[in-house]
C-alpha cells in the first residue's frame, strides 16, 4: 500500500485530450475527498474546478511519478455527484465513443460546472485627474463598481448591453486602480440553510449498529439520536451529545451528511390513492412489484395502447418501490410531458418529487441535485439528462415512451438516456419498465427473443373506445382533375385537403368544436411519388426513397450515393404521373385559410415558436378554444389532452413514409398511432382522417387498426433482410465541414480507412452526402457502418478516430461518431 492516496479529476469544463489528470491527496484531505467530491486543482498558473472521478493508492507507474501536485481545496461539504453515476459515464463513453469528460460534466447541474472567479475589485480611488482622464468604457466600469456591483470577469463578458467593457479593465489594473482577486467558487455556496444541520444518509442493519457501539460509542449515540428523530438535527445540538468530531467522522463516512432545516409544518399531505387497477393492469405491476422487492435487474416492456393505464402501473410500482425505501426515476421525453406527469405524480408522492427538466434555473437545479442526492426526494421524473440524476438506493427505472427520438442527445455527447437507464438498472440492480403504445422495434424484437419481459394492456380504460381512423385515398382525389386542371397554389391546396377532410374540418367548425392537423414538415427531402398507383421511387441498393435534386437534375441516394436522371413514368404503373412530394405546413396554412376564411387557424412548428415562451402561448390559446384548427408536426403529436378535439387530421402520411431513413416506416407508424391518440380523449368520440396515396401501406393500415404486432412482425423482417437494425448494429459517421469539396475528401478518406480495418461481418455503405446535405451553412458526408456483432463495430470507431486524431482533416472538418442513430438524416 502505498502511503500516497490519489485521486482522478476531471476538470471542468473537460479539455480535450487530458480529461483524466490525476493529483495527491493531501493528508489534511483525507477522507473527505470521496468519488463524486468537487475538487480545486491546479492546472498551470491557473486552479479549476473538477470532479474526482477515482480514488486509490494508483498504480506503481503513477506512484513513481513523484510530482504529482496536490489537491487545492475540496470545495463542497458534499460530493456532487455519486459513484454509481461517475460508474455510468465511464461506461457511456466507451459505447458511445465520446468524451468521458464531456459525459461527466453533462451528468452534474448546470451551476457546479463553474471554475475559479476573478472578482474585479478597486484597488484605490483615483485621483481628480485620472478621473478627468477617463475614456468612456473606463468610466462606465468605474461607476458599475462605485454602484457596489460585484463583478468578476467572467461576468462583464456576459454583460448584454452596451458596449464591451473588457479593455477597461486592462487599462486600468495597468494604472493600479483595479484589482482582480481569485474567488473559489465553493466560497459563500455554503448556504446558511444546508450548513448546520445534519440527517442520516445511509441507513445501518443490525449488526453494523453493534459494531458502531463496539468502534465508536460516541458516533453510535449521535447515529441514535438522529434515527430517533428521523429527521434532520441542528449541528449545535449534537456536538453537545458527542461533540463536533464525532459528528464529522459520521459525515466522512457517508451515514450521515448535511441536511437543509426541517420544515416550520411538519404536517405532510397525505398520497391521493390511485383508482382500484384493471386485471390486466394489476398483472403488469404485480411482476413489476415482485422484481423490485428482490432487487433484481429485469428488463419490462409495458405495450399498452393510448389511454390504457400504463402511467397507473408506473405508479403503482413507484410506490412499491419507495415503501421498501427505494428510489424511483422516472424518464419522460419532452418538458411539456413532465409539467402534466408531474402534477399527477405529486399528488401520489407529497413532498417527495424532484423534478428535472432543461427550463430550470441553474440554481433550481442545483437545489434539486442536492435533494435527490441527500434522499429528500424519492422519485425523479425528468427528461433525458435525467438520466444521471444523483439517486442513491434506486429501486426501479421507468422510461416513459421507450420508443420517442427525443431520448437520443443529438449533439456531443451524444448518448442514449434509454439505453443508459437499462445500464444504470443493470448496474444498481433494479428492474426498469419501458412503457409505450408503439415500442421500438429494438425493444420490441427483445421481447420476442425473451431478453424482455412483454406485458400488455391491450384495451384502453374505463371500455373507452379506440378512435375511429379513417384513410381517404388521395389518388381518387386525382380523378375529378383538380390536379391537372388549375394550378399552383389552388392545385395545392385541392391536393393536400380532400373534400372529405374539407367537410369534417367544416362539421367540426359548426359543431364548435377543435380540429387539430399533423403533417411530418421534415419535407425538405423532395421524393418522387406516383399520384397514380402511390408507388416511391426507391433506391435500387437501399429501400429509402431516392431525393430529387432539381437543380442538379438527378435523383441520389443518401445512404450509397447511388444516382440517376429523374424519370418521367412511374416504373411501377407505367403512368406519367411521378410526382415531388414535401409540402410545408405554411403552404397547408395558406390552402386552408382561403377554404375556411371564417376559421381561427394557427401553426406550431419550429418557426413559430422559436421564441421563448411562444410554444407555451398558442398552447393556453388551443386550450382555451381560441384556435379552431391547429396545424402543426410532431410537437403536436406529444401529450397534450385536451377535452374539445374531436377531430385529428393527417395531410400527408406519405411525408413521413418517403423520409430516406431506414426508420420511415416505424417512424410513420408511431406518428400515425400517437396522433390518433390525440383525438377524443374527453368524452365526445374521436375521429381520425388520415390522408394518403398509399392507404395499403403495412404502417397506414396497421395505425387504422391500432394493430401494433402485426405491423412489428412484418417490419422486423423487412430490416433483417436488409441488414438494419435491430439485428444489425449501426454506427454512422459523419463529417462536417463549411467547404464542401473537405467535406467529401474526408469522407472518402474516412471511408478507406473503414474498408482497409473492415471485416466480412462489418458492412460500410457510403460515403454520400447526408440526407440534410447543408445544415446551417454546414456541408455533410456521412458513412453507414454495420454489423452483426457491436464488438466489431467499436473496433473499427476506435482505429478511425485513432487515424483521424493524427491525420489532417481535422482542421478543415469534424467528425461526428453516432453509435446506434436514432435518424440517419
Ligand atoms: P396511458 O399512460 O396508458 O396513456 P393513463 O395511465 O394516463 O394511460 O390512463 C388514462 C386515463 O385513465 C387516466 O385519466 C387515468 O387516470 C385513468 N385510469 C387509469 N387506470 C385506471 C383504472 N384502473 N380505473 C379507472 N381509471 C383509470
Ligand atoms: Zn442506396
Amino acid at each position: 500500500m502505498s502511503d500516497k492516496p490519489l485521486a482522478d479529476v476531471v476538470v471542468l469544463p473537460p479539455i480535450p485530450g487530458t480529461e483524466i489528470l490525476t493529483y495527491a491527496i493531501p493528508a489534511e484531505m483525507d477522507g473527505a475527498v470521496e468519488v463524486g467530491t468537487r475538487v480545486l486543482v491546479p492546472l498551470g498558473k491557473r486552479k479549476e474546478a473538477g470532479v474526482v472521478v477515482a480514488v486509490g493508492n494508483g498504480e506503481p507507474a503513477e506512484r513513481i511519478r513523484t510530482k504529482l501536485k496536490p489537491l487545492c481545496q475540496v470545495l463542497d461539504p458534499e460530493p456532487s455527484s455519486i459513484p454509481e453515476v461517475i460508474e455510468l459515464c465511464r461506461w457511456g463513453a466507451r459505447y458511445y465513443c465520446v468524451s468521458f469528460g464531456e459525459l461527466v460534466a453533462a451528468a452534474l447541474p448546470i451551476a457546479l460546472k463553474v471554475s475559479t472567479e476573478r472578482i474585479i475589485e478597486l484597488a484605490r480611488s483615483p485621483s481628480q485627474a485620472e478621473l478627468g482622464a477617463l475614456n468612456d468604457r473606463e468610466r462606465a466600469l468605474l461607476d458599475m463598481i462605485g454602484q457596489g456591483r460585484l463583478l468578476s470577469t467572467r461576468k462583464l463578458a456576459r454583460l448584454a448591453h452596451g458596449p464591451d467593457l473588457r479593455p477597461a479593465v486592462g487599462s486600468l489594473r495597468a494604472k493600479g486602480i483595479l484589482r482582480l482577486k481569485e474567488k473559489t467558487p465553493g466560497e459563500g455556496s455554503r448556504r446558511a440553510d444546508t450548513a448546520d444541520w445534519y440527517e442520516i444518509r445511509q441507513p445501518l442493519d443490525r449488526r453494523e449498529l453493534e459494531q458502531l457501539a463496539k468502534r465508536s460509542p460516541a458516533q453510535y449515540r449521535l447515529y441514535q439520536l438522529l434515527s430517533e428523530r428521523r429527521g434532520p438535527v441542528a449541528k449545535a445540538e449534537l456536538a453537545a451529545v458527542a461533540g463536533t468530531a464525532a459528528c464529522r467522522a459520521l459525515a466522512r463516512r457517508g451515514l450521515v451528511a448535511l441536511a437543509p432545516p426541517p420544515r416550520p409544518s411538519p404536517e405532510t399531505p397525505l398520497a391521493a390513492a390511485g383508482p382500484a387497477l384493471t386485471a390486466e393492469q394489476a398483472l403488469a405491476a404485480d411482476a413489476i412489484c415482485k422484481t423490485i422487492e428482490e432487487r433484481r435487474f429485469e428488463v419490462f416492456l409495458l405495450h399498452g395502447v393510448t389511454g390504457s393505464g400504463k402511467t397507473e402501473v408506473y405508479l403503482r410500482a413507484a410506490e412499491r418501490a419507495v415503501e421498501k425505501g427505494l428510489s424511483v426515476m422516472m424518464l419522460v421525453p419532452e418538458i411539456a410531458l413532465t409539467h402534466q406527469l408531474a402534477k399527477r405524480i405529486e399528488g401520489r408522492f407529497p413532498g417527495n418529487l424532484a423534478v428535472l427538466h432543461s427550463a430550470l434555473s441553474k440554481r433550481e437545479r442545483l437545489a434539486q441535485h442536492q435533494r435527490i442526492a441527500r434522499g429528500h426526494a424519492a422519485v425523479v421524473v425528468g427528461a433525458r439528462s435525467a438520466v444521471f440524476a444523483p439517486a442513491r438506493r434506486l429501486g426501479l427505472i421507468i422510461v416513459d415512451e421507450e420508443h420517442d427520438p427525443s431520448y437520443k442527445q443529438e449533439e456531443s455527447p451524444r448518448y442514449n438516456a434509454r439505453d443508459l437507464a437499462i445500464v444504470r438498472a443493470r448496474n444498481a440492480p433494479c428492474p426498469v419498465v419501458l412503457g409505450s403504445a408503439t415500442p421500438s422495434l429494438e425493444s420490441f424484437a427483445r421481447a420476442i427473443e425473451g431478453r424482455y419481459r412483454l406485458l400488455e394492456l391491450p384495451r384502453r380504460v374505463m371500455e373507452r373506445a379506440m378512435p375511429r381512423v379513417e384513410i381517404v385515398d388521395l389518388r381518387q382525389t386525382r380523378t375529378g382533375g383538380p390536379l391537372r386542371s388549375g394550378s399552383g397554389e389552388n392545385r395545392d391546396a385541392a391536393f393536400f385537403v380532400s373534400p372529405k377532410l374539407l367537410a369534417e374540418l367544416e362539421n367540426t367548425l359548426r359543431a364548435g368544436e377543435q380540429s387539430l392537423l399533423f403533417l411530418n414538415r421534415r419535407g425538405f427531402a423532395n421524393y418522387l411519388q406516383c399520384v397514380c398507383c402511390g408507388e416511391p421511387v426507391l433506391c435500387p441498393n437501399c429501400s429509402v426513397t431516392l431525393t430529387l435534386h432539381a437543380s442538379r437534375g438527378i435523383l441520389l441516394c443518401h445512404h450509397c450515393n447511388h444516382s440517376r436522371p429523374p424519370l418521367d413514368r412511374c416504373p411501377a404503373c407505367g403512368e406519367e404521373s411521378l410526382r415531388p412530394l414535401g409540402g410545408g405546413t405554411e403552404r397547408i396554412e395558406s390552402a386552408l385559410r382561403r377554404l375556411l376564411p371564417r376559421a381561427r387557424i394557427e401553426r406550431l412548428d419550429r418557426d413559430t415558436t422559436g421564441r421563448r415562451g411562444s410554444l407555451a402561448a398558442i398552447l393556453a390559446r388551443w386550450e382555451r378554444h381560441e384556435i379552431d384548427i391547429l396545424i402543426g408536426t410532431q410537437m403536436v403529436t406529444k401529450g397534450h389532452d385536451i377535452p374539445g378535439v374531436t377531430l385529428v387530421g393527417v395531410i400527408l402520411a406519405d411525408v413521413a413514409l418517403g423520409m430516406p431513413d431506414f426508420r420511415a416506416s416505424e417512424r410513420a407508424f408511431q406518428l400515425l398511432a400517437q396522433v390518433a391518440g390525440r383525438a377524443g380523449r374527453g368524452s365526445q368520440a374521436g375521429k381520425v382522417i388520415v390522408q394518403t396515396l398509399r392507404p395499403a401501406h403495412p404502417s397506414v393500415v396497421a395505425a387504422q387498426t391500432h394493430d401494433y404486432q402485426s405491423f412489428a412482425v412484418r417490419e422486423l423482417a423487412e430490416r433483417k433482410s436488409l441488414l438494419y437494425p435491430p439485428f444489425w448494429r449501426l454506427a454512422l459517421l459523419r463529417v462536417e465541414s463549411k467547404q464542401p469539396r473537405a467535406a467529401e475528401q474526408a469522407a472518402n478518406t474516412v471511408g478507406e480507412w473503414c474498408r482497409r480495418v473492415s471485416s466480412p461481418t462489418v458492412k460500410v455503405t457510403g460515403p454520400a452526402p447526408a440526407p440534410l446535405e447543408r445544415l446551417r451553412g454546414v456541408y455533410r458526408w456521412h458513412l453507414m457502418l454495420r454489423s452483426p456483432a457491436r464488438s466489431q463495430l467499436g473496433r473499427i470507431l476506435d482505429s478511425v478516430l485513432a487515424s483521424w486524431r493524427r491525420g489532417s482533416h481535422r482542421r478543415s472538418c469534424r467528425l461526428v461518431i453516432d453509435v446506434d442513430p436514432a435518424s440517419v438524416l
